[in-house]
């Protein structure tokens, strides 16, 4: 009995993807305001602040959208504010360096392994032989933009900001403030991509890597724009707006296990344990996660919590995820 229900189901889903298990379909807009709704008045965490110009971005906002992989989208409270993408960049330059490398490069020159660590360690790059762990944290980021193969500084930011505009189907630009403003104090990068250059993990001019990484950084997006580039992800690699092929689609599923298994940094546990999304955070307050062949899920506010990751942006999909029952081990 129990299994022919589960059956059912899984047809239901299979058949409209559209309809809950109960036969109801699916209001995608009232789930976004719901989301929203139910953790507004959250004021839990801080803006980033080692960043200077983040900790004066409005800790108010607040944006969730839903983009299917048909690339219909639903949004709900501040989804035109563009904030700078930061960490959440680092899966799309995995996936233009596996687009030129393969996959298996990413595991031989940088690795897929969580740290269990801050995203920002330079205890993980000296405790783990393979340096740079994974491409989400910023040793590893910071070593796959190394990896593009370019002729100039410009060349390499030029390849960077156009693949991430095919993500997004749309032109992306920086945020020029946040991008003084990040050069002016990246210290902690600077020594990353030295020592990973000490260990022969690094493949380009450190200071010039660290300059680019710290440009993809300031990439501007909005909640729109972000959920077409997870839509992007969920869409086998096709942008679903320009119907563009952006990532091979032999490929997806890695990117995704990286953020599966590394998105929430030191947190990504808990995270696997109530969402069971892949995922990936940013300290300018904005998440991305991929529901593979259906949706991605994105939500934006700056305040964050110890780990770097924002709180009301969690909260919010993962409010979504259950009430859809959306984890990928259901
Ligand atoms: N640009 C930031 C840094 O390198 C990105 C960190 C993040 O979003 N977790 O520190």
């Amino acid at each position: 009995m129990k299994l022919m229900r589960h059956l059912a189901i899984a047809l239901l889903f299979i058949t409209s993807g559209q309809l809950l298990a109960d036969g109801h379909e699916i209001d995608y807009q009232a789930l976004v305001e719901n989301a929203h709704a139910k953790f507004k008045d959250v004021q839990d965490g801080n803006n980033a602040d080692y960043i200077p110009i983040l900790a004066e971005v409005d800790p108010e906002l607040f944006g969730v959208v839903i983009t299917l992989a048909d690339g219909t989208t639903y949004m709900a409270g501040d989804t035109d504010h563009s904030f700078s993408i930061q960490s959440v960049s680092k899966p799309f330059t995995m996936a233009l360096v596996m687009n030129e490398q393969g996959p298996q490069a990413i595991v031989d020159k940088i690795g897929v392994e969580p740290t269990g660590m801050p995203f920002n360690s330079i205890v993980a790059i000296e405790v783990n032989e393979q340096r740079s762990r994974n491409p989400l944290v910023n040793a590893g980021a910071i070593a796959s933009v190394s990896m593009l193969q370019a002729d100039s500084p410009e060349d390499r930011f030029q390849q960077i900001i156009d693949g991430f505009s095919a993500f997004a189907g749309e032109p992306l630009a920086v945020i020029n403030e946040v991008y003084v403003s990040e050069a002016e104090t990246n210290y902690r990068n600077r020594a990353i991509a030295d020592q990973l250059l000490s260990y022969g993990r690094l493949y380009a001019d450190p200071s010039e890597t660290v300059d680019v990484y710290t440009r993809q950084c300031s990439i501007g997006v909005n909640g729109r724009q972000l959920a077409m580039m997870g839509a992007t992800l969920a869409n086998d690699g096709v942008n679903p707006k320009t119907g563009q092929r952006v990532l091979n689609e032999n490929y997806v599923d890695e990117v995704l296990a990286v953020m599966l298994m590394a998105g929430f940094y030191d947190e990504v546990g808990i995270w696997a344990f109530k969402a069971g999304l892949p995922a990936k955070t940013g300290v300018g307050g904005g998440i991305v996660a991929v529901v593979p062949d259906r949706m991605s899920i994105v939500a934006f506010s700056p305040r964050l919590n110890e780990a770097g990751n924002s709180v009301r942006a969690l909260m919010a999909i993962e409010h979504i995820s259950n009430e859809l029952g959306l984890s990928l081990f259901r």
